[in-house]
């Protein structure tokens, strides 16, 4: 939101400037009407992609909002498996609301690819709901480090928000499914927890906590190795950030590749990894200040 290229362009002083030159020049060339759409557009534009954000950068920091949409997210996902909890508890079933447990992990898993799948390749940061996250995701590969560098409920609370908007109506709804609910909690906790899995795939291991390692190697939790795939040419496999059970199979059997032919033939849009290499998907050669996987 903050990194703005041009901090000094503010509008009083753009609005100087212009009266300055408007001695001069033809006061209608250049109104200042004319440049305000454009200095919105690059305010509400949250990771121009031009310069890496700043160690300190606001933008990595967590707001209240953030924080708060965090806590609705851990709340509505928590009333799921309480409501499984309960149902199974009530009703003396106890293996159907584990398995759709189970199968909830691994449906996060696959979802998460296909998400991740899609906003990497298709549309830019104009395009409708999605365009800030396909901005962020296209930010996160220019400057893969900063992940690391985001405060918890920055990098959780777009996630939070779906889950808030998806998951609090089936709760309403299917409260006393016990299976349902299994399936419900822990699908969407794992998926709005993704990104906190995505970032410690970045971590480095002597400085995550001895659990997760031990989670990423016992490949419960994305590992590092997995994710770092992502992260190197040719750009377009391992997209899966839950726990990367899906990736190996994905790959080899091309799926993400059929369905960008799918799409090419139904709509001719290209996805950005057949373009590669391009500056858009490749690391930016401006090191990380701290770090190295
Ligand atoms: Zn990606
Ligand atoms: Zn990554």
């Amino acid at each position: 939101m903050s990194i703005l290229p041009n901090h000094h362009h503010h509008p009083a002083a753009i609005g100087r400037h212009y009266r300055r030159r408007s001695h001069r020049v033809y006061a209608a060339a250049t109104t200042p009407t004319k440049t305000r759409p454009k200095l919105e557009k690059l305010t509400i534009n949250p990771t121009p992609l031009i310069t890496p954000p700043k160690l300190d950068d606001p933008s990595l920091k967590s707001t209240w909002s953030h924080r708060a949409w965090v806590a609705t997210g851990c709340t509505t996902v928590i009333a799921s498996l309480a409501a499984s909890l309960i149902g199974s508890i009530d009703s003396h079933i106890w293996l159907e609301p584990i398995l759709s447990g189970f199968v909830g992990y691994l449906f996060a898993d696959l979802g998460s690819g296909v998400y991740h799948w899609g906003i990497d390749n298709y549309g830019d940061a104009s395009t409708p709901v999605f365009g800030s996250q396909i901005d962020a995701f296209q930010g996160h590969h220019k400057w893969p480090w900063t992940i690391i560098k985001r405060q918890f409920a920055n990098n959780l609370h777009a996630l939070a928000r779906v889950t808030t908007y998806t998951v609090l109506p089936i709760d309403l709804i299917w409260h006393d499914q016990p299976v349902a609910m299994g399936f419900v909690g822990v699908a969407s906790g794992c998926i709005m927890f993704s990104q906190q899995f995505h970032a410690w795939a970045h971590g480095t291991k002597s400085k995550l906590p001895p659990l997760v390692v031990a989670l990423q190697d016992g490949g419960v939790l994305v590992s590092r190795s997995q994710h770092s795939a992502h992260h190197r040419p040719p750009y377009n496999n391992n997209y899966c950030i839950v726990s990367g059970v899906w990736n190996r199979f994905l790959d080899e059997n091309k799926v993400f590749e059929a369905l960008e032919m799918v799409v090419f033939f139904k709509s001719g849009r290209r996805p950005r990894s057949w373009s590669e290499p391009n500056s858009d998907w490749t690391e930016s050669t401006v090191e990380s200040p701290a770090m190295a996987d």
